[in-house]
């Protein structure tokens, strides 16, 4: 899985100074890679009866959603505020740049459900910690938190101590 790391760009200096972004879409237009990528994270969980995929937007939602096909799960979009029509619930966020909040509709998860949270990128964990405390509202269940790829010297993985994670790509 390591030959991945060829298809993910390095952009300097995005969004903004000081930033290293690591930029999927090479691995998006490569039917291979991308296929691989979905087929590694499918088999995983597979046997574990996952009712829901989360996607965060934006990029997330592109991995999620077509690994909640591959599971027979549902899809649920975790949206920047204001861009989901029903009603939500919301959680604040701080980013590796920047702060946030994120929404889910209030009906998105019954209780008890299964819930897989995918991401592309694990970075200070905050983004995925809100999508967390969203799943926990509802009263789902989170499976895990996928990430193609963790950015381990920005330790996410501290924040979301007690969940548990899974990246392919370790930077
Ligand atoms: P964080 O909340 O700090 O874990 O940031 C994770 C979210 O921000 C993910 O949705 C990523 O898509 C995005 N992100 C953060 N840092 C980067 C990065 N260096 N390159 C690409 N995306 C990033």
């Amino acid at each position: 899985m390591e030959d991945l790391k060829k298809f993910i760009r390095d952009v300097p200096d995005f969004p903004k100074e000081g930033i290293l972004f690591k930029d999927i879409t090479p691995l998006l237009q490569d039917p291979v890679a991308y296929q691989t990528t979905i087929d590694y994270m499918a088999y995983r969980y597979m046997k574990e009866k996952i009712d829901i995929v989360i996607g965060v937007e934006a990029r997330g939602f592109i991995m999620a959603s077509t690994l909640a096909y591959k599971l027979n799960a549902g899809f649920v979009l975790v949206r920047k505020p204001g861009k989901l029509p029903y009603k939500t619930h919301k959680a604040t966020y701080s980013l590796e740049y920047g702060t946030d909040s994120l929404e889910i509709h209030q009906d998105a998860i019954k209780p008890g459900q299964r819930v897989l949270v995918v991401d592309d990128v694990l970075a200070t964990g905050g983004t995925a910690d809100a999508v967390v405390n969203l799943v926990n509202i509802l009263g789902g269940e989170i499976v895990e938190c996928s990430f193609l790829m963790e950015l381990d010297f920005l330790n996410g993985k501290e924040k979301l101590k007690g969940v548990p994670i899974h990246s392919i790509l370790h930077y």
